[in-house]
């Protein structure tokens, strides 16, 4: 006889209570609501850095906790991007910290609206409360500033994965950009301590991300991880060859480690033509935003909102719709199946996302796109959140 232990009762009752009755199956809004709804990767502690209070609904930028509610968003993945850009006296790891801290504010500020998490069971509590459940993602693994110490620090702060790299690569892993940059004369893939920070972060129950991280890195990670590993926020390479999107041979390895690639929803990472007409157009822009920084110098939000009105005015015509979004998402199904793709919007890490899908109040419209191309309600849950809590639960041990 089978015994079911509390846990598996609790998540039983949150299924029934979640199934949408017959009527009401191609009511795309509906059927958004009652799904857990997953993004893996949104950029918007950026903006909080800059002063904006993203508690209320906010005119620019693409996440507020207003627009997450809306877009029916249950656990959002908060980047902490150490910003190599930025130099002393912050260490990767103290700007690390110092988002982490920001971001514990903003969860202090509104216990209505949204918990810390790091568990299965915050998820279900979060739900119960109808809150959204806030878990830490660190993009760069410059953050542990080579230190087992430094990422059991992280771990013990809530990061629930780490991007083994962002764009520049570090001491132990090398990123995308670098391995594709025929002038780069570093180490390429994972170096024997960059294979003891997988099993290290294997064993804490720590996701390992492999969006930003260099094919050799990719081969590497998937030989020594003993857990799934997913890609955060990337594309397919087959519909768009860009150096941050994963080409069939790595969705075909990612989908038999049981991971999951999370989409990006970066036009330039959907469609490389639309990538070439926008790097043209921004460089043609970029006398007209140069003076408006000049004109704006400290009070950066009015910069970077008149910033985003002027491209925007430029871009409209060449902006892709949701379909493009849909194209990827498809092709990975009919690649390795339905169980090994997601959301990672990228939101306020993008400067443009598909028209239909331009914030994060607008993820329903992803399920409205999903039923009306005739995918199963089974198949629309397991990418709106099912196959990460797979992932989530397998590397975490928490059932
Ligand atoms: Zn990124």
């Amino acid at each position: 006889m089978k015994v079911f232990k509390p846990c598996c009762l609790l998540i039983a009752f949150v299924f029934l209570m979640n199934a949408v009755p017959a009527e009401a199956q191609n009511d795309y809004r509906s059927l958004h609501q009652s799904a857990l709804v997953v993004d893996m990767h949104a950029d918007v502690l950026l903006r909080l850095l800059h002063g904006v209070d993203i508690s209320k609904r906010t005119a620019t930028g693409q996440v507020d906790l207003v627009r997450m509610k809306e877009g029916g968003v249950d656990v959002q993945f908060f980047a902490v991007w150490p910003n190599p850009h930025k130099f002393l006296p912050d260490s990767m790891y103290e700007q690390s910290m110092y988002m982490i801290d920001e971001l514990e504010k903003l969860i202090r500020s509104n216990p209505d609206k949204i918990m810390s998490a790091r568990s299965v069971k915050d998820i279900q509590e979060a739900q119960r409360n109808n809150q959204i459940a806030a878990f830490i993602g660190v993009e760069g693994g410059t953050a542990i500033e080579n230190s087992l110490e430094k990422l059991q620090v992280l771990y013990d702060r809530g990061v629930r994965y780490i991007s083994l790299t962002w764009n520049d690569s570090n001491d132990w892993a090398s990123s995308a950009m670098d391995e594709t940059n025929p002038k780069y004369t570093g180490h390429k893939g994972l170096t024997e301590f960059g294979r003891q920070v997988i099993r290290r972060m294997n064993e804490l129950g720590m996701m390992v991300d492999v969006s930003h991280s260099g094919e050799q890195t990719f081969r590497d990670v998937i030989e020594t991880s003993s857990k799934p590993v997913i890609a955060s926020h990337s594309c397919a390479w087959a519909l768009a060859s860009h150096f941050r999107n994963l080409k069939d041979e790595q969705l075909k390895a990612l989908a038999k480690n049981g991971g999951v690639v999370f989409l990006n929803f970066y036009p330039g990472f959907l469609d490389v033509e639309f990538d070439k007409a926008y790097q043209a157009l921004r460089k043609a822009a970029k006398p007209h935003l140069d003076s408006l920084k000049v004109k704006y110098g400290a009070e950066t939000g009015k910069y970077f909102s008149e910033r985003a009105a002027y491209l925007k005015s430029k871009t409209d015509p060449i902006q892709p719709d949701i379909e493009v979004l849909f194209k990827h998402m498809d092709y990975i199904v009919n690649l390795v199946g339905e169980d090994h793709v997601g959301l990672g919007s990228d939101f306020d890490g993008i400067s443009i996302a598909p028209k239909g899908i331009e914030d994060i109040g607008q993820m329903p419209e992803i399920t409205r796109v999903m039923l009306e191309h005739g995918y199963s309600e089974s198949r629309i849950r397991k990418i709106l959140g099912g196959n990460f809590m797979r992932v989530f639960r397998a590397v975490t041990n928490d059932r």
